[in-house]
């Protein structure tokens, strides 16, 4: 069960050829698909590196197509930000995800952080800070429980307004975080410029741990700048212990990855919540 994404991600690769014919086809498709209940959202877990315990949950979307099964966002998310239906899509996970923490800190009350993607074409949508501001309203989430994610691939030159919709993304009260920190080509730029409360140290940084000495002088060095700049590090993609123990032993803030535990549906997080026990 552990390897799910990576076989969703195979099927994929085996299917590529039939999907480009499909494309056009599946954009109709996708058009309808928040409309029918199609659109799922999984949550993955974030431990605090010191205790292990669950801290904050990151929101990841899956399409459960009728035909096809569930379909990685890899896939159909260039889709739709192709076609503009990252917009609707994208506010439908939002409130999906800000109604399911606030039930969450209803039942549990253990103050978890929702991690929630944003993609370029949402960023250059003028009303964002005023959806993010409806979709905190109408479910009740505390602003500060909300950590909205930006890709280091996200430009300040395609989206023009990037800083000043930061800006007032943080005036709502919630955080930011640069997502797949270290992947692009403006990483310190970035720091310096955006109003970000932490970094998330990209995947293919942390599965060289133990494999390339020069990714690990990044990872070591990439917290220890972050640190001085008063800003959190989250490692994603942790898969095996000794990547643990490297990122604790230099002081990374906290971890996700399937180590601990892949993207649950809402039902397996729930059961998670409800035990309540270390992962
Ligand atoms: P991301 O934001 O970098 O999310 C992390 C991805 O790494 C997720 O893939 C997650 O399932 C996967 N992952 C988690 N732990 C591990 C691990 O230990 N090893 C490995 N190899 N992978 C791990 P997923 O769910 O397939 O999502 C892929 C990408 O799709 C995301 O990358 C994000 O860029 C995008 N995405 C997902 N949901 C949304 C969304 O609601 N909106 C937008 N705009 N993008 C989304
Ligand atoms: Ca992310
Ligand atoms: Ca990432
Ligand atoms: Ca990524």
């Amino acid at each position: 069960a552990k390897s799910l994404g990576r076989n969703n991600y195979q099927v994929y690769a085996a299917n590529v050829d039939t999907a480009q014919q499909q494309q056009g086809e599946l954009k109709a498709h996708l058009r309808h698909a928040e409309r029918n209940g199609e659109l799922r959202v999984f949550y993955q877990p974030q431990v605090d590196a010191a205790s292990e315990d669950i801290v904050g949950m990151e929101a990841l979307v899956r399409w459960e197509h009728p035909q096809l099964g569930m379909i990685s966002p890899g896939f159909f998310i260039p889709l739709a930000e192709a076609s503009g239906l990252i917009v609707p899509i994208g506010e439908w996970v939002l409130r999906t995800a800000c109604a399911q923490a606030k039930a969450w800190e209803d039942t549990y009350g253990l103050g978890l952080r929702l991690g929630v993607n944003l993609s370029a074409v949402q960023l250059m949508q003028p009303n964002l800070a005023g959806v993010v501001a409806s979709a905190l309203k109408e479910t009740g989430l505390e602003p500060a429980q909300l950590e909205l994610e930006v890709t280091e691939s996200i430009s300040v030159k395609t989206v023009p307004h990037l800083v000043e919709t930061l800006d007032a993304l943080h005036a709502l009260g919630c955080r930011i975080a640069i997502d797949d920190f270290g992947t692009g080509a403006a990483s310190l730029d970035y720091l310096r410029r955006l109003p970000a409360d932490r970094i998330k140290i990209d995947q293919s940084f942390v599965r060289n741990i133990g494999v390339d000495p020069d990714d690990e002088a990044i990872v070591r060095a990439t917290i220890e700048m972050a640190h001085r700049l008063k800003r959190g590090v989250v490692a994603e993609g942790v898969e095996i212990e000794q990547h643990l123990q490297f990122l604790r032993a230099n002081g990374c803030d906290e971890l996700q990855g399937y180590l601990f535990c892949r993207p649950l549906p809402t039902a397996g997080f729930d059961k998670l919540l409800g035990e309540r026990e270390r992962l």
